[in-house]
């Protein structure tokens, strides 16, 4: 859930969960997994692939987050009643792995990118120590609709484009792909060291796009990369595009326009836009200012 008002109707298959740090590490140059335990994660069913939750992150004086109601019906009215200095921020990330543990403790493990201490959820993941809670609306059933990577049966090849936010979810789908899938993938990120190792059994020919132009010129950058390479024949191709709303739009474009995907086989979430907060997002689709083709969409 990212933008959209969250309706009750439409988080039927989903519901609060209370999620307390573990461990942190740090990953690549620009990521921290943390690592969340609880006994509530008993009852969390992660759909795999780009399985996504919103975590609500106390403000920086608050070592845990508290809301007011986490009752189906009324927490929406509740959180948005609060002061605002009290008040957790929402934010979209990504289930990169769920467990259980050979000790049969239930985890949880979300990568965060750090970006800098001038927004909410960087400067919170910067700060996580064991021991810390927040909360968080995550699946209760496997099929729900924040999985969003749903190839149709007769795909035969698949097309990924990720930029960091969306190298998680990105490595959770190549995790889960089965031996044969084939996979033409780029991946953008900030630094040469976050190119992590993707462990994955599908056929997958990797581009990864280090990122040296700054603002929007990083999207003229991934398109020169895209323009200029080949990917395999396929009758049937699907492509998966995740990252920031701007180069999102423009991959997309060049996906259906320049290498002739169905445009209905094309799964497109912008999962943040280069100048504009989560909250930001969230007014503009309270005012109707963010119209999109995908419901969940940062577009
Ligand atoms: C379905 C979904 C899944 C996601 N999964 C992940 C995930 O697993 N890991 C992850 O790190 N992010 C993920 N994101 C993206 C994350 O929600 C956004 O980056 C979010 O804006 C971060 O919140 P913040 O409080 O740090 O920044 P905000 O307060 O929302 O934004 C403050 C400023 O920072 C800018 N900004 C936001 N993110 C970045 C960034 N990464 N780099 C540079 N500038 C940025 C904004 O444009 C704004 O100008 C996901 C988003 C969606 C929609």
């Amino acid at each position: 859930m990212t933008v959209t008002a969250p309706a009750p109707a439409a988080v039927a298959h989903f519901r609060f969960f209370a999620l307390d740090v573990l461990r942190t590490r740090r990953l690549g140059h620009s990521f921290l997994r943390v690592t969340f335990g609880g006994p509530s994660l008993a009852d969390f069913r992660s759909g795999g692939y780009d399985q996504s939750l919103s975590l609500f992150l106390p403000p920086p004086h608050r070592e845990h987050t508290v809301l007011p109601s986490t009752d189906e019906e009324t927490w929406f009215g509740a959180w948005r009643a609060m002061p605002e200095e009290e008040r957790p921020v929402m934010r979209s990330y990504t289930v990169r792995e769920q467990r259980r543990t050979e000790e049969g403790v239930d985890e949880i493990d979300i990568d965060f990118v750090l970006h800098g201490d001038g927004s909410p959820a960087s400067f919170w993941a910067g700060r996580a120590v064991s021991g810390r809670r927040i909360l968080a609306i995550g699946p209760a059933v496997a099929e729900n609709k924040s999985v969003r990577f749903q190839p149709p049966a007769a795909t035969d090849l698949i097309l990924m484009y990720a930029d960091e936010t969306a190298l998680p979810a990105a490595a959770a789908i190549l995790d889960r792909l089965p031996a044969g899938a084939r996979v033409r993938a780029w991946f953008e990120v900030p630094h040469e060291d976050d190119r992590i190792v993707l462990p994955t059994a599908a056929d997958a020919d990797i581009t990864w796009i280090v990122r040296t132009e700054p603002g929007s010129g990083r999207t003229d950058q991934v398109l020169r990369v895209l323009r200029a390479a080949e990917a395999p024949h396929a009758q049937a191709p699907y492509a998966w595009i995740a990252g920031e709303a701007g180069t999102v739009r423009a991959v997309r474009r060049h996906v259906v326009q320049e290498r002739c995907v169905d445009r209905r086989a094309v799964r497109f979430t912008g999962y943040w836009r280069l100048g504009t907060s989560e909250e930001q997002l969230l007014a503009e689709a309270y005012a109707g200012e963010a119209p999109s083709e995908e419901p969940d969409s940062a577009l």
